[in-house]
């Protein structure tokens, strides 16, 4: 017996999930975002977007879907990449005045965690995010209701779709900051491939190599977790069917369709927690404006060298599963290297900009981000000094 009955016919690569949130993944889906607005609560939404995204054919189609099922829909498109406080707080305000009973967060990480961070100022009042930080202990009240956020994802990396958090920029402390509440979580995701067909293949790569990244991190934190460790295995193997063809043929469906879940997955499993590279990204992330996906992947060889100590078991399993070359350790870390290269990421912080004198502030601003708890080897300002200076001109 089945519990859930499709309302429509699902093709080899449609499907609906119910874990974390439900998700209806697969080509095509978009069309369901009436509905979805209905059943969410969400009869006069506000989409929340990136400029760019704003501009693009499936906006307005979107718009002609919730008109024609009377769902009035307003846009809100001054997300730029990695969004600030000002910015939250000026959608807040649009939300606020607007009148809206719900959110359609579309686009890439940046639009969907500016999204979330928009809802959550709406409801708590835009001075008062930071209390909301992940690091802090406990969740603050909020005195209104948060509203409804259906997420639908254009890019294939952060897998923001599925989790509560939203990485916002802080300029004052110079750095990447994650807000989360439970009720940041989509009640729905529309994930469908065919929005990151159009995607040019540097994004492609960078976010692809986010979505690697979170898998992988996930996989070595140091925590039990029998369910997440098998999800991100999957999804390490569904970069590797899916992120080069579709680095080279952005039209595929099936390799769109792979990526997408393996951001998906990745963003899933690493409720285990991140490490190093993570806390790392988000320092330079914030010091350079350097595109997160591009930051992580130069840096994903190095992380598996420095934590081979306490990961190389859970790596050799991931390579035997890959079916790499002698299935051990060496192979795994050749794969992610030769996938780096092949993928146009710079070899090493060097080539991202980053020089000697750059290492002790990142060192200090990685360790005092939460991923770095998490990280299997134990960090202090000296080992990530010395990581640091390996990754800079390494490669
Ligand atoms: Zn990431």
């Amino acid at each position: 017996m089945t519990r859930f009955r499709p309302k429509i016919k699902l093709s080899e690569t449609q499907a609906d999930w119910h874990h974390p949130t439900t998700i209806r993944f697969g080509a095509g889906r978009i069309k369901e975002i009436p509905e979805a607005c209905w059943s969410t609560g969400a009869s006069s939404p506000l989409i929340i977007t990136d400029h760019g995204v704003s501009k693009l054919s499936f906006v307005k189609k979107i718009l002609k879907q919730n008109r024609e099922e009377s769902v009035f829909t307003s846009v809100f498109s001054e997300i730029y990449s990695e969004p600030d406080f000002d910015t939250i707080k000026y959608g807040a305000e649009r939300l606020r005045t607007g009148g809206h009973d719900g959110v359609i967060a579309l686009g890439g990480g940046s639009a969907l965690d500016a999204a979330k961070a928009i809802v959550l100022a709406a409801a708590a009042g835009p001075l008062r995010i930071w209390e909301f930080s992940a690091g802090n202990s406990g969740t603050p009240q909020v005195k209104k209701t948060i509203l409804p956020i259906i997420a639908v994802p254009t890019t294939a990396g952060t897998g923001s779709e599925v989790d509560a958090n939203a990485v916002i920029t802080d300029n004052e402390q110079g750095r990447k900051n994650s807000l989360a509440h439970p009720e940041l979580l989509p009640k729905m995701v529309i994930a469908d491939p065919e929005l990151t067909r159009g995607l040019i293949p540097y994004l492609t790569a960078a976010t692809g190599m986010d979505a690697l990244s979170h898998n992988i991190e996930a996989l070595s934190s140091p925590f039990f977790h029998p369910v997440l460790d098998g999800v991100s295995l999957q999804g390490i193997r569904y970069i590797r069917e899916g992120l080069l063809p579709a680095f080279h043929n952005g039209r595929s469906i099936k390799a769109r369709s792979y990526t997408m879940a393996a951001s998906i997955m990745g963003a899933i499993a690493f409720e285990k927690g991140l490490g190093v590279g993570h806390a790392v990204s988000h320092a330079i992330g914030g010091m350079f404006k350097v595109h997160h996906g591009r930051a992580i992947g130069t840096l994903l060889p190095f992380v598996l060298s420095l934590n081979k100590s306490r990961i190389k078991e859970k790596i050799e399993d991931a390579a035997r599963y890959l079916d790499l070359p002698g299935h051990d350790f060496d192979a795994f870390v050749n794969w992610v290297s030769d996938l780096k290269l092949e993928l146009g990421m710079p070899v090493n912080l060097k080539e991202l900009g980053i020089r000697e004198s750059h290492i002790p502030k990142i060192a200090e601003k990685a360790l005092d981000d939460a991923n770095i708890h998490t990280n299997p080897v134990r960090m202090d300002q000296k080992r990530l000094e010395g990581f640091l200076s390996g990754a800079l001109n390494g490669g």
